[in-house]
């Protein structure tokens, strides 16, 4: 791992904060605190992505090693790694919300692959920062296994988002009251190491422009600079075209979770990513039956503000605030508002296209293809519907001759159902439905082989379900990994068969409807 070379530019561009001990504290005109990770009793590897390990040209063979297992827990350091944490601030479910920052995040550097990318290596969960107000630096493995396997699921399914290079268990017990009631219990802790070009979040903008203008400008010029190398020189220009390309990043992140039925849950402006990767996977979760109103958050129960169907509007208000921050250095609110206008025009056009695609068809046809996922969401509403199992079986509905066979296709798409018999009024809704479906098909230029590649190309097989990620994490709790190992290697292909891997491609069972961790998260992790 000698060869590991570290261009640590965050810190070398940007101001630190003068104090170097970790106690709890504000940390005015910095962009980080030098910090040390905590020394973990005994750190024991989990699991590795392989295909995070060649981003930084590290073989299996090096992520076996014990070496490995001691770097990425934190205890200990590579030469040119430079431990620190960096200073945020955020909204919070719409209130601002001061200072937040890295407080359990330990970036140890940035590394420089063999192919020139540039690439940021955090550890989450390796002890207290200044950041780290009241909580204590560290995370549990429940929330890391969710944190490591959803990370990995998102890019095999294509999704932009952080990476994560290992869960590593570090001999540590943690006290966690799960769901807030006043029941603490002592789990086991975890390390994550994750990757990014860069973790810069809308709210590190936001908490400089409260200070002041220069930092804000010194920050803003800095992630130009080092994280949109394709920008001109920074100047207001520039500030704008950048603002548009984080506006467009952002809205087609969010196309994919909904491609996906992925619910990120926090979508707090400290959770946003510049780059317009999924970051922070806490309570995060995956569509059960189709419900654009489903949170798997708990502590968002009462308002819904980060359900599934809210979060293009959650990410535009989002980008509002970013906005605001950086106005300042830009001086023209006319201009921002049109690229802020120009997100809901971009998310409808791209949403389409993304539903249509999933519906299998080769072109766009506005009005009638709108008309037709209407429909077909009402009936999801309805009528309980398991969404991906929905749309992966129905590139399995034939069309062939003239007329549709409802019996077939319903037995082709029954798994994708919550109720075992389908009352007579729904049949006929979903009847009329796949008759003008099966019309607008056949008017698509494409063969039934091209739909079906298309349509397995954009609707998974397999995704990290709640209650599979809650099964491997209460075997992982047990010390048996065996779980995480099989779920991470069967969501490295989302999108190709895996026959012998059936019951990983079944609706939530009813046990799961309501057991914590399944369906219903905390934020406590
Ligand atoms: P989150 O809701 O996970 O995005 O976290 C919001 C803020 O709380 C961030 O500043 C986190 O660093 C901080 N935080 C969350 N959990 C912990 C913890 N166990 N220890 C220290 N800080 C934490
Ligand atoms: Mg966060």
């Amino acid at each position: 791992m000698k060869h590991l070379k570290f261009d640590n530019q965050f810190v070398e561009q940007l101001p630190a904060d003068g104090i170097t001990d970790t106690y709890p504290r504000q940390v005015l005109g910095a962009c980080f605190s030098w910090v040390k990770p905590k020394q973990m009793q005994a750190p024991a590897m989990v699991s590795y992505s392989k295909e995070a390990a060649v981003l930084l040209d590290l073989t299996e063979k090096d992520c076996q090693s014990e070496l490995f297992t001691q770097i990425f827990s934190g205890n200990q350091q590579m030469e040119g790694m430079q431990p620190y944490a960096t200073s945020y601030g955020g909204h919070q479910f719409g209130n601002w919300a001061g200072q937040l920052g890295d407080g359990r995040a330990i970036n140890l550097g940035e590394i420089i692959n063999k192919r020139g990318e540039r690439w940021a290596v955090q550890l989450k969960g390796a002890g207290p920062t200044p950041y780290s107000r009241t909580a204590d630096g560290l995370a549990v493995l429940r929330s890391s296994v969710r944190e490591f396997l959803c990370s990995e699921a998102m890019y095999h399914l294509g999704v932009p988002t952080t990476r994560a290079l290992s869960l590593i268990t570090t001999g540590e017990q943690v006290v966690r009251d799960v769901m807030y009631d006043g029941n603490p219990a002592l789990e086991p802790g975890a390390v994550v190491c994750r990757l990014a070009p860069s973790f810069t979040r809308f709210g590190h903008f936001q908490y400089y422009a409260q200070q002041n203008v220069e930092l804000l400008k010194k920050f803003v010029d800095y992630t130009i600079k080092t994280d949109f190398p394709q920008l001109p020189e920074p100047n207001k220009e520039t500030y704008i075209k950048w603002f548009e390309e984080v506006c467009t990043a952002t809205c087609d992140m969010v196309v994919e979770w909904v491609r996906v039925g992925f619910v990120h849950g926090v979508m707090n402006t400290d959770n946003m990513s510049i780059l317009g990767l999924t970051i922070d996977y806490g309570p995060y979760g995956w569509l059960e039956p189709y419900d654009p109103n489903w949170t798997p958050n708990t502590t968002d129960k009462q308002h819904h503000r980060y359900a599934f169907g809210q979060q293009a509007q959650m990410a535009h208000w989002n980008l509002y605030q970013l906005a605001n921050a950086i106005q300042p250095l830009i001086e023209d609110v006319e201009r921002l508002e049109k690229v802020l206008n120009d997100y809901a025009d971009r998310y409808d056009k791209k949403w389409l296209l993304m539903m249509t695609q999933k519906l299998g068809f080769s072109n766009v046809k506005l009005e009638e293809d709108t008309d037709l996922i209407k429909q077909l969401l009402t009936f999801f509403g309805q009528y309980e519907t398991d969404m991906t199992l929905f749309f992966r079986r129905l590139a399995n509905v034939s069309n062939d001759g003239d007329r549709l066979d409802i019996n077939a296709a319903i037995k082709q798409l029954s798994p994708a159902f919550y109720s075992d018999a389908m009352p007579g009024e729904m049949k006929k809704k979903l009847e009329a439905w796949l008759e003008v479906y099966r019309q607008r098909r056949q008017q698509d230029p494409i063969t039934a082989e091209q739909r079906t590649v298309l349509m397995n190309k954009i609707n998974p097989k397999y995704v990290l379900r709640n209650y599979l990620a809650q099964q491997a994490i209460d075997k992982s709790e047990q010390g048996d990994h065996s779980r995480v190992n099989e779920l991470l290697e069967v969501l490295r292909k989302p999108y190709d068969e895996q026959p012998e891997k059936e019951h990983l491609n079944q609706k939530r069972p009813e046990w799961a409807k309501q057991r914590v961790g399944c369906s219903m998260l905390s934020c406590s992790s």
